[in-house]
């Protein structure tokens, strides 16, 4: 039995639309609606919810709100028969930590539909490391070898390398047996990107090209963007003929500066990936890779775990660029089982 309350981040708006997010304690009975009760092991801290602790309208307009994409842990009630009590799951992406009550909380309330068993080959705290950075990653790097980028095709590259999205997209590419560049502007995160299996580094300045040519030499066989602006379009410029670069994120910019060159003389692709709506064919698909033949070999060197009290501080290195590999959130930990 669940009890009556549980400890919860939560965001909320004063008379005068302010948003602030504090650690509270809210009644089981205010989780939303769902077929699927889980007592959360661990969370993992993803920059959409820097953004919905915030109160950004794009991610978050419904106040109280719980941030959190992302939970790992176990059913304690449960409204289908796909799922009973005891059941190890994980739940990413979809509305959970926007617009609907999400995982950085001691219990989340879900749809059947968006629950994933726990894969084989990943335990709950290793499920939260990969989380939504891992899902994206994998969904990218699946993009491209849907549009035929292989490891022999020639060098891949990967921007915010340092980031969530970013060190897994190194660590699978390289496992996968890709050349990777990673492109980071932390100078000090370039031996942990070596370790992960980068072929080389280069700062931001690299693949931030300021000249008015629509194309420039073809350098990339492929690659995963997670900045946007004129890193992506710089990366499109140096795309090879019949490349591909799988976009996801906008830690420079939501901007696009370029041409149809890249498109029209070149046959490249830019691809898009949201995770949050991946298909549950995908979805499971990347969860069964991510447990087996792409789960990262360091992955525990990859995450540093913190407390559901940390996580207001942590947050805010987000919109600083300032965080290295993933952050995942002990809740209930293994007890939560
Ligand atoms: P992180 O903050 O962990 O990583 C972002 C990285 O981007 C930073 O660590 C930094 O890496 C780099 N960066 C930050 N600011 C700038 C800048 N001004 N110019 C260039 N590079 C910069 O975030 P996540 O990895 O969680 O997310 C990355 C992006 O992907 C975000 O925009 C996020 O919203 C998006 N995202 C999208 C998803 C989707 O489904 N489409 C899912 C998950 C995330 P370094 O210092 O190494 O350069």
């Amino acid at each position: 039995m669940p009890p009556e309350t549980f400890r919860c981040l939560l965001s909320t708006q004063d008379d005068a639309g302010r948003v602030s997010a504090a650690i509270a304690e809210r009644r089981i009975e205010e989780l939303p609606p769902g077929e699927v009760l889980l007592r959360v092991a661990y969370s993992s801290l993803n920059y959409k919810d820097a953004l919905a602790a915030a109160g950004h309208p794009g991610v978050n307009r419904t106040f109280p709100g719980v941030p959190g994409v992302d939970a790992a842990g176990v059913v304690v009630a449960s409204g289908v028969y796909e799922y009973v009590p005891g059941d190890r799951v994980l739940a990413t992406g979809f509305d959970m930590g926007c617009n609907r009550w999400g995982g950085l909380a001691e219990y989340v309330r879900v749809p059947a539909e968006w629950v994933v068993p726990l894969p084989r080959g990943l335990d709950l705290r290793e499920a939260m490391a990969l989380g939504t950075g891992g899902l994206t990653a994998a969904m990218c790097i699946d993009a491209l070898q849907r549009h035929d980028v292989a490891p022999e095709g020639g060098d891949v590259v990967v921007t915010g390398a340092s980031g969530g999205v970013g060190c897994m997209a190194v660590a699978i590419l390289a496992k996968l047996g890709y050349r990777v560049t990673a492109v980071s502007g932390k100078p000090q995160a370039a031996e942990f990107l070596k370790r992960l299996g980068a072929t080389e580094v280069v700062g931001r300045d690299a693949v931030d090209d300021a000249s008015d040519r629509p194309l420039l030499s073809g350098r990339w066989a492929g690659g995963v963007d997670t900045v946007g602006g004129n890193i992506l379009a710089t990366l499109l410029r140096a795309t090879r003929h019949g490349g591909c670069i799988a976009a996801c994120g906008l830690a420079q910019s939501h901007e696009l500066p370029l041409t149809v060159y890249p498109f029209i003389l070149r046959a490249a692709t830019l691809t898009g990936v949201d995770a949050a709506w991946c298909p549950l064919a995908l979805r499971h698909l990347s969860w069964q890779r991510l447990a087996g033949p792409w789960k990262p070999d360091r992955l525990d060197e990859m995450a540093e775990v913190i407390a559901l009290d940390d996580v207001l501080r942590r947050l805010a290195d987000f919109p600083l660029g300032k965080v290295q590999g993933r952050i995942v959130v002990r809740i209930g930990g293994e007890e939560a089982t």
